[in-house]
């Protein structure tokens, strides 16, 4: 194939081209995108090295923080905003109104400047302020809220749909319980691309729950093309999707609260009212599991990434050490989900003062206390 770039305009001072390796030039794209939209999507399925070597699988990373707005959430605001359009609810320069911890709202508002929308965001007042901020200047009206439970009317997410019931072409796009934007998504994305990145020999797949539109999503269609391939629930603490897939549906335990962000649930979303009865088990990551691992994949896979990827990566990695290797004596593969970086998270994530707060400084080991530089 045609090399993209032109290596004639290199300097002599530059790598040859014999030095850059031929997976490079695989991952060029020939196409141009079509607008923000079209860069939405087909990111790169990471090995993580490190992690892989010192376990019996494949530790595999799906690098949803290079989505152009920076998560996994710009493929859910695209299902959103797509399913409105087709339904007639959204029209010419209306209003997208949702409630959301930021990743959604953050790419919905780059969708709706790309089309034309106008963007009004509800989010509880716990999130980080790096969240808010970036909303803000993509031009969203921001509407931090009290963070209360979903049966309170004041949930962030009944007052973002009174909002939109209440201004003219304005529609509430309700990530957490509709399937036929959010889910349907990542079954006709991010799922196939898992399956096509791992020629279809993936061999179990994991990851944590906001809406539950990835892992219903992805879950389902692995599923449809290999019942075999297992799928597993990552909880952080005070959620209660593990104990709900443990007990098969007859509990609900949530104890505890978690330092992750946009992730967690207590209740079973519209998203993953059918994938939750098909998921293989769940089981729940403390935050001291998560925090060594987001420092671990610094310092040894050189990735940056918030509290959510390291869980569902200290997740997969458990689930290596728990499945061991396949009858056969290969090695599995696991894939699951880095959905965003730590960006959004560093004056938090990275400080010493939050980190001692939350009682988190002595999880993560000696040597990599270093990168505590806040
Ligand atoms: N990680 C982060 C950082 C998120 O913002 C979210 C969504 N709130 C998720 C994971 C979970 O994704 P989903 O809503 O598809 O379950």
């Amino acid at each position: 194939p045609k090399r993209l770039i032109n290596l004639s305009i290199r300097s002599s001072r530059c790598l040859s081209s014999k030095a850059i390796p031929e997976f490079y030039y695989r991952n060029q794209q020939s196409a141009t995108t079509n607008g923000f939209i079209g860069a939405i999507g087909n990111t790169p399925l990471i090995r993580l090295n490190s992690l892989s070597e010192e376990s019996d699988a494949e530790i595999l990373g799906k690098a949803e923080f290079m989505n152009p707005g920076g998560s996994v959430k710009d493929r859910a605001a695209l299902g959103l905003v797509l399913d409105a359009e087709e339904k007639g609810l959204l029209k010419p320069r209306g209003t997208v109104v949702e409630g959301t911890a930021g990743n959604t709202g953050i790419g919905l508002a780059h969708l709706c400047r790309a089309r034309g929308y106008k963007c009004v965001i509800y989010m509880p007042n716990t999130q980080s302020a790096e969240k808010i901020d970036l909303l803000r200047m993509l031009g969203a009206e921001v509407h931090p809220v009290p963070a209360v439970a979903f049966d309170n009317p004041q949930n962030y997410n009944h007052q973002a749909k009174r909002h939109a019931d209440d201004i003219e072409n304005a529609v509430w796009t309700n990530q957490f319980d509709n399937p036929d934007g959010n889910r349907a998504i990542h079954l006709h994305t991010t799922g196939p691309e898992i399956w096509l990145q791992t020629n279809g020999t993936v061999d179990a797949f994991t990851c944590s729950t906001g809406t539950g539109g990835t892992f219903a999503g992805v879950t389902n269609y692995l599923k449809s093309m290999n019942k075999d391939i297992g799928c597993y629930i990552a909880d952080p603490p005070g959620s209660v999707l593990a104990s709900y897939v443990q007990s098969h549906g007859q509990k609900m335990d949530r104890d505890g609260g978690s330092i992750t962000e946009g992730i967690g649930q207590g209740r079973i979303t519209e998203n993953m009212k059918d994938d939750v009865k098909i998921a293989d088990g769940g089981f729940t990551v403390p935050d001291a599991d998560s925090i060594a691992m987001l420092y671990r994949l610094l310092d040894e896979e050189g990735i940056y990434l918030g509290a959510s990827s390291a869980l569902n990566v200290a997740a997969a990695f458990k689930l290596g050490k728990d499945l061991g290797k396949n009858a056969d004596g290969t090695r599995r593969k696991i894939v699951t989900i880095l959905c965003d970086g730590a960006y959004r998270y560093q004056s938090r994530l990275f400080s010493r003062k939050w980190l001692e707060s939350k009682g988190l400084v002595d999880a993560i080991p000696q040597h990599l206390q270093k990168y505590i530089v806040l």
